[in-house]
């Protein structure tokens, strides 16, 4: 199971100590946040939460093995020391901001940024090497590494984030005020996708035989389904009458 993109630890704590683990099997992310639950809400010290948190886990998970699981254990301890975190609320975003994203040419250039920075928002402004997968997620695409690291690398040539060499990218164009536009809940943020739509408008294409507009399905898409099927069939068509000449020369 996914970790949120947008979460309030303080809450999942509650419920994963009350409803056990999601997935009804031990979790070293979700067992820190029972720990922290124990400490900050329960008021508990390191060697109650120690045993508590064994007990928990031999509640909630059928097949949990003692032996195999006391260094997690005692990790999730010394990890349940730093505070929840609260990363939920709505995300504001401001005029300034879309007319940055605005001002980049290519649909995929400003959908891409556009989720980059919304991340970003999240993070102090940051976006780090190891949430590409992130960027997959909110857009559901399955745009590649390779094709991520190009365009980070296009924004930076346009002074829209700082580049570093590797680990982290500073978005630059972050304001913490101006004219509200929308904002970004921990639900939407799952579908970004949908949200960059409302705002930007959907990917169109001319198609090259019939003219038309049509809503885009893939990159370098030529042809409307019809007039693609039609194109699919005429090649076939052009292809047997290929192979029936070369046949009739022998
Ligand atoms: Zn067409």
């Amino acid at each position: 199971m996914y970790r949120p993109i947008m979460y309030n630890e303080e809450e999942d704590a509650k419920k994963i100590y009350e409803n056990g683990f999601r997935n009804k099997e031990y979790n070293f992310y979700e067992t820190v946040l029972v720990a922290k639950h124990f400490r900050y809400v329960m008021g508990y010290g390191d060697a109650k939460i120690k045993t508590v948190l064994k007990e928990f886990c031999i509640t909630n998970d059928k097949f949990w093995n003692d032996v195999l699981n006391l260094r997690n254990i005692k990790s999730a301890v010394s990890k349940s020391r730093k505070p929840f975190v609260n990363k939920s609320n709505p995300i504001p975003i401001y005029k300034d901001e879309i007319d940055a994203i605005t001002s980049v040419e290519g649909y995929k250039q400003k959908k891409v940024l556009f989720a980059i920075f919304v991340l970003a928002k999240i993070n102090n402004g940051y976006i780090y090497n190891n949430e590409w997968n992130k960027i997959r997620r909110v857009l559901h695409s399955k745009i590649t590494n390779k094709n991520i690291f190009e365009l980070i690398e296009y924004y930076a040539s346009r002074n829209l984030l700082y580049a570093t060499k590797n680990l982290y990218h500073k978005i630059l164009f972050i304001n913490l005020q101006g004219t509200l536009v929308f904002t970004v809940s921990s639900e939407s943020i799952n579908n970004l996708k949908k949200v960059f739509e409302d705002v930007f408008g959907k990917d169109l294409f001319v198609c090259v035989d019939c003219k038309k507009t049509y809503e885009r399905r893939s990159y370098n898409q030529k042809r409307c389904k019809e007039c693609s099927q039609i194109h699919k069939k005429e090649l076939w068509r052009l292809q047997k009458i290929r192979q029936r000449n070369k046949m009739s020369a022998y």
